[in-house]
């Protein structure tokens, strides 16, 4: 683990010379540490897993990809962890999502399918993972056999 955090920091190091770069070495590690304590004393998983789950998924520069919207409080009510994808699914029951904007109901978790017109000709297309994400409306669900975390539209069982 450690050797992954000195790579990591290297990485932020060189994303900018000098000083800038330097202090963002110390941040990313500042924010590693902290989440990955967080994330093991919420889910029971050590932090070496964690982090090697998360540098699985990146795909993207560490810079970007380690911020608070891509791990999100564990705790509170915008997050649900469960054991398994098929616990998750009896838990969500019916595929049936709040879209967060325009507050009809999707099919589809992640893309909205309402069929809702927000504006003359244009149907809403809302996306959880675009620009503005789940305008906070959504829940990051955790699946610990799988390390995956992500945020999808609210299910509508669970409102
Ligand atoms: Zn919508």
């Amino acid at each position: 683990m450690e050797q992954i955090i000195e790579k990591l920091k290297g990485k932020a190091r060189n994303s900018w010379s000098g000083e800038i770069g330097e202090q963002r070495a110390i941040e990313l590690e500042k924010y590693l540490r902290g989440k990955l304590e967080e994330y093991s004393n919420a889910l029971e998983i050590s932090q070496e897993e964690i982090l090697k789950s998360w540098e699985e998924d990146r795909t993207y520069s560490a810079i970007n990809y380690y911020q608070e919207a891509n791990q999100p409080p564990i705790k509170g009510d915008k997050v649900k962890v469960f054991e398994t994808v098929e616990e998750m699914l009896q838990v969500v029951g019916e595929r049936k999502f709040r879209c967060p904007s325009c507050n009809h109901i999707s099919t589809n978790p992640y893309e909205c399918n309402s069929g809702e017109e927000m504006s003359e000709g244009k149907i809403c297309d809302w996306k959880v993972y675009g620009l503005f994400g789940d305008l906070g409306k959504g829940t990051f669900i955790y699946v610990k056999d799988k390390l995956k975390g992500e945020t999808i539209f609210t299910p509508i069982s669970w409102e």
